[in-house]
């Protein structure tokens, strides 16, 4: 730990009052010695002092066995630091029920920190935005037992935990972590990528996390100091992402409702920035990324106002991005699915704020798709109404169609198929003359002859 006069001279921080840091000491002493809600840190320590590796530590391994929050608290080591301290993985959900309670998967939102370890306001943020679902379950917040009753936090405080107790940017080899990930790596005028992408272990051990056990997260975001700022995709270029729209609603709704934090993609009026755990984040695993980015100016060790009154407003930002997961992606909900001689008309709604461009029908029958229609795209937040060629489709008694479509227009975004309800798939009066009640008997004996073809469930 710093001492008090260590702090005061070093110039990493900014100058502020003595006294105030003596007070808060003085506080921190008698605070110590009275009994805790949740078995951590006290919270005077926690609201005015940065984590290092071995506090963090004892904070997590406290959620995890403290009975008040053990039942959501899944505490995982993900792997290693390059000096060997472990990267630890919180999982929280309400992990009393498996699904939501629909039946449907939960919602996945993928956060880390502290991929520069002198950027410890981020690092902070993180560690917030975990305390506030985890001790908020505790205290039987409706807010998030709602939040958790739906859907998975998977939250990595601190990936580079050699450099924050150096108080460095880089990890112990001097790497920039967030220059190394496996995205246009070492493409830009940038320094310390490392040898290669995925030198180090902590950028290796983050994406595999992703890889292996959040692919389908429709959040991910990654907090960072410097500018108070929230960056999306891209660093590496200027140019807007494919998911554009998903970007610019969220930037609306924020500035709108809830902070006028600049939000924009990262490499605009900045500097092109590759092989980020945004880009890759975006680029390679599809998901909806920001770096956020707290401002460092306004805080300092010691200082009397609280680190969450601090970052609420950045705190109130991520409880609207984690209470809305929903809508990061496209949902296509068919209104009507009417299969008429050679064609089928789809109208078709999408409930979520992303677009999707290459949707397709397909026929599915004895485990195979038997058919795959012509593709068409679904804006979001918008209807479309298309008719599907249908000449080379043949159904039986058993197929069922589904919608096979990406949850985003970026090409790495993944591909969800739904099945179509049956209720609103229709057989059109031209296709189902011979099954009228009243039809004639010849038209009936036709209709025998067909139904081997034009057979669906839905008509029998
Ligand atoms: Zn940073």
């Amino acid at each position: 730990m710093l001492t008090v006069q260590g702090i005061i001279s070093n110039p990493h921080y900014h100058t502020y009052g003595a006294m105030r840091v003596i007070a808060v000491l003085t506080v921190l002493l008698v605070a110590s010695a009275s009994p805790m809600v949740v078995a951590q840190q006290p919270d005077i320590v926690q609201e005015h002092w940065y984590h290092s590796y071995a506090t963090l530590t004892i904070d997590v391994n406290a959620w995890a066995d403290d009975p008040e929050t053990s039942e959501i608290v899944n505490l995982l080591v993900v792997g290693q630091t390059e000096l060997g301290r472990n990267l630890w993985m919180l999982q929280i959900s309400d992990w009393s029920a498996e699904t939501k309670p629909d039946g449907s998967a939960k919602e996945i939102v993928y956060i880390d920190g502290g991929h520069h370890g002198n950027e410890h306001l981020g690092t902070e943020l993180a560690f917030l935005t975990a305390e506030y679902y985890i001790e908020g379950w505790a205290a039987e917040d409706q807010e998030v037992i709602d939040v958790l009753r739906t859907t998975e936090l998977h939250i990595l405080i601190m990936l580079n935990a050699d450099g924050n107790d150096f108080d460095t940017r880089w990890n112990v080899n001097q790497v920039d972590l967030n220059r190394n990930y496996d995205h246009y790596w070492n493409t830009c005028p940038t320094t310390q990528p490392g040898s290669s992408a995925f030198s180090e272990s902590e950028t290796e051990a983050n994406a595999n996390y992703m890889n292996t056990v959040v692919p389908d997260a429709d959040l991910y975001v990654t907090m960072h100091t410097g500018v108070w700022i929230m960056l999306y995709p891209w660093g590496k270029w200027p140019e807007q992402p494919s998911d554009w729209e998903l970007f610019h609603f969220i930037r609306d709704d924020v500035h709108a409702n809830i902070s006028d934090i600049p939000i924009q993609n990262a490499n605009q009026g900045l500097y092109p920035n590759c092989g980020t755990s945004r880009d890759y984040g975006y680029g390679v695993m599809g998901f909806p990324t920001f770096t956020f980015e707290t401002d460092d100016e306004q805080w300092a060790l010691g200082t009397v106002e609280p680190l969450s009154s601090r970052l609420g407003e950045e705190m109130d930002v991520m409880r609207y991005l984690i209470t809305n997961v929903w809508y990061w992606r496209a949902r296509l909900s068919v209104n009507s699915f009417v299969v008429e001689d050679s064609t089928i008309a789809i109208d078709v709604d999408n409930l979520g704020r992303a677009s999707t461009s290459n949707a397709t029908v397909r026929y599915i029958d004895d485990g195979d798709v038997q058919w795959t229609s012509e593709t068409f795209g679904v804006n979001a937040t918008n209807n479309t109404q298309v008719s599907l060629d249908t000449s080379n489709l043949t159904m039986s008694d058993t197929g069922h169609f589904e919608l096979y479509y990406q949850k985003r227009v970026i090409d790495a975004s993944l591909w969800v198929n739904e099945s179509i309800p049956e209720d609103v798939v229709e057989i059109s009066d031209a296709k189902s003359t011979g099954f009228l009640p009243f039809a004639s008997p010849i038209l009936s004996i036709l209709a025998i002859g067909l139904a081997g073809i034009r057979k669906n469930e839905d008509f029998e």
